[in-house]
């Protein structure tokens, strides 16, 4: 039996790790599919404070694994597939196997959204990608097509123009959600070419299995056309990874967890931290601030248990 489990190994997960295995706790922390969270599909980070050069996001959260690791924490590879929280100690099945504990931190962190065409469904990891820094370097020298408005849409934009002859940023609107300094950066891009009041309808090409083009709509003119793309990035948010505590954990009707004060969460127990609760801020800062706090809630939870 666990003391504590934590759900995720992103900078939410692994702040949490750090704090509980400094407290004594010997956590575990099971890493999920995206290992290092939403850190490890960034380059550079340059608002994290202490690093005045900026860092290398996967090296970011993986100093933060060593230094978990360091005070004793233990990481295990895999995904929940199953949860019972209806009583104490906690049941958790990670791809089979029934681990028990007595604390649970969720901090499972949200993923990447998609806009839900058959064709690009059918096309991902064929130039279909939701992660520029993944995948950018197999476009040098291709046309490069980015979906989105926001800061992701913009970051990837300006990335991917590195490797891209022209990169097409196309925006269901014609206002952006995207902050000033970001969506300036992509504007004077000379690379970058805005697409507004446009959605894409289909990816082409399934029967090739690869891609080599989109049809668009400008839906202010109603005008169709096709545009001969390579690579298709879409960068219009996150799904919050809260599917297997569906009836246990209170979630808003997007699945992001309702907070009840703190890291609490409506189980006693079970605690959140992260990107999984928080669709304001979603900082790699504010991540590792509530995986501190998690831990903190965990080692007091404990602590008046007797534990
Ligand atoms: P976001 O701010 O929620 O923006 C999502 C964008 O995708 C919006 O422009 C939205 O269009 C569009 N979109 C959503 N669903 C769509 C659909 N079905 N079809 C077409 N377009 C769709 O998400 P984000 O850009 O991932 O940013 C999330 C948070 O992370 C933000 O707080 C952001 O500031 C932060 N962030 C910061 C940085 C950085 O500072 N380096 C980098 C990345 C992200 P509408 O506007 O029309 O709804």
């Amino acid at each position: 039996m666990r003391n504590v489990v934590i759900i995720g190994s992103g900078c939410a997960g692994n702040t949490a790790a750090i704090y509980t295995a400094r407290a004594n706790l010997k956590p575990l922390v099971i890493s999920g599919h995206e290992v290092g969270g939403q850190l490890s599909l960034t380059t550079e980070v340059e608002n994290f404070p202490g690093f005045p050069e900026g860092i290398n996001g996967p090296s970011l959260v993986e100093n933060m694994k060593l230094q978990a690791e360091k005070f004793g924490a233990d990481f295990m590879h895999g995904a929940v597939i199953d949860t019972d929280l209806s009583q104490r100690p906690f049941r958790l099945n990670v791809e089979g196997e029934w681990i028990e504990t007595r604390t649970l931190i969720v901090a499972s962190g949200a993923s990447a959204r998609w806009l839900g065409l058959e064709s690009e469904f059918k096309l991902i990891g064929h130039g279909v990608s939701s992660c520029a820094t993944c995948d950018g370097f197999f476009y040098r020298g291709k046309k490069i097509m980015v979906i989105g408005g926001g800061d992701s849409a913009m970051e990837a934009a300006n990335f991917l123009s590195r490797f891209g002859s022209e990169v097409t940023l196309v925006h269901r609107r014609d206002e952006f959600r995207a902050s000033k300094i970001m969506l300036d950066r992509a504007r004077h891009n000379p690379k970058i070419k805005f697409l507004t009041n446009t959605v894409v309808e289909e990816v082409y090409d399934v029967s090739k299995k690869l891609v080599t083009g989109v049809r668009l709509r400008n839906t202010k003119e109603d005008r169709v056309w096709d545009q001969e793309v390579d690579g298709y990035f879409v960068a219009i948010g996150h799904i919050p990874n809260t599917k297997v505590f569906k009836g246990q954990i209170e979630t808003d009707s997007d699945g992001y967890i309702l907070s009840k004060g703190g890291a609490r969460t409506n189980i006693a127990g079970v605690f959140h931290a992260g990107d999984v609760e928080d669709r304001i801020y979603r900082q790699a800062i504010t991540a590792a601030g509530a995986g501190c706090k998690a831990a903190i809630e965990v080692e007091r939870f404990l602590e008046a248990e007797g534990h």
